[in-house]
């Protein structure tokens, strides 16, 4: 019996074009001899549109944003288990391509337990935990993982005293500082500020997005990734080090120009790959994580080693950090896909 997969994608959210791109790739990997594929697409609106059950993968990003209305179940979102002729498909497992808000932060995981569906990655807890950066930093002050200062508030602290806001940054922080929405990513509303009015500028920008700010000391140091795999007992990776030529890795460095290199391995002390692995594993417990994430830290020259943030719904192109990881840790792409499935069925399978 083939498995029956449910292919969440696009998304709600600030990052629908990334989950696109990793939605046609993951298509494109899977196995149609050993799975049957049913694409559900969510609108950039939060529209949620069930397509047809695919028979090979597609070939363009447009083929996979339906346009046909009848299929838009957004008064009934659960319609997605139903197929057209209106019988329940009985999904072996949902796997979650979606990135940032509506669909990495825990919501989507939330309904699909509540479903009690089998589905892939990171749980409600993780999810919302990796999503918010100051509660992922609160997390991994408690497991006494090593970070850099930072600080935050929410836009009503703003817009009542901005310029007390501004006085907690400099007295926290020194320039330069990186000012962050707390529930994104993709670098999304991130810039770097190195003096007052930058600052005041970056903060306006972040606050479009979110209603809550993080603002980091900024750090000169390498950029290193390391990929989590498993549940209970993960495997970690080899680190992967991202050399930005931008000024720092913003997102059309990250999917647009091309121009970052990534360096897998990293080139790294013994000593300091070991430690990074160790805080990997750390940080995946820290907020209870299951299934993936891709932890990101800075490495300095002298190699002091701070950790930036997990990602529980990584990046996940064939040419995204995360599968290159397992790559050169001898996990293909399809073969990476297939344990994930594995795991989010265990994971199901022990929770009953
Ligand atoms: P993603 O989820 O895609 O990894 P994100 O939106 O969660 O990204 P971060 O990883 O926190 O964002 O930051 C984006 C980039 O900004 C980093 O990869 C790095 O280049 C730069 N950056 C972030 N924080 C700092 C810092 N404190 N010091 C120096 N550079 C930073
Ligand atoms: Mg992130
Ligand atoms: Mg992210
Ligand atoms: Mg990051």
């Amino acid at each position: 019996m083939k498995k029956r997969i449910g292919l969440l994608y696009g998304g709600k959210s600030a990052e629908h074009e990334v989950s696109l791109s990793t939605a046609r790739a993951v298509i494109g990997a899977l196995n149609f001899e050993v799975y049957e594929v049913y694409p559900i697409f969510i609108t950039p609106e939060g529209e949620w549109r069930r397509g047809e059950r695919l028979a090979k993968p597609v070939s363009t990003i447009e083929e996979l944003q339906f346009g046909d209305p009848t299929t838009i179940l957004e008064n009934n979102i659960t319609d997605f288990l139903i197929d057209k002729q209106g019988n329940a498909i009985q999904f072996d497992v949902i796997f979650p391509l979606l990135h940032g808000t509506n669909g990495e932060d825990g919501t989507v995981q939330g309904l699909l337990e509540v479903l009690n569906l089998p589905y892939v990655g990171n749980g409600v807890l993780a999810s919302s935990a990796g999503m918010d950066k100051v509660v992922m930093k609160q997390l991994f002050e408690i497991a006494g993982l090593p970070q850099v200062p930072y600080t935050y508030f929410i836009r009503s602290e703003w817009k009542s005293d901005q310029q007390a806001v501004i006085e907690r940054c400099e007295e926290a922080l020194n320039w330069p500082m990186f000012v962050k929405p707390a529930n994104l990513g993709s670098s999304v509303g991130i810039s770097k500020a190195t003096n007052r009015d930058e600052l005041v500028e970056a903060i306006k920008v972040a606050l479009q997005y979110d209603r809550k700010i993080v603002i980091e000391q900024g750090i000169v140091a390498h950029e290193i990734e390391l990929a989590v795999l498993g549940n209970d007992n993960p495997e970690i990776s080899v680190p992967g080090e991202i050399k930005p030529v931008t000024e720092f890795y913003d997102y059309d460095s990250k999917y647009k120009d091309g121009s970052t290199a990534l360096i897998i391995p990293a080139e790294l002390p013994v000593a300091t790959v070991s430690s990074l692995k160790e805080l990997a594993k750390r940080a995946f417990k820290a907020i209870d994580g299951s299934g993936l994430v891709r932890a990101d830290f800075f490495v300095t020259d002298d190699h002091q080693i701070y950790i930036n943030e997990v990602n529980t719904m990584p990046g996940f192109t064939p040419v995204s950090m995360y599968p290159l990881l397992w790559q050169h840790t001898n996990v293909s792409y399809s073969a990476l896909i297939d344990r994930l499935i594995t795991l989010a069925i265990e994971r199901y399978e022990e929770k009953q």
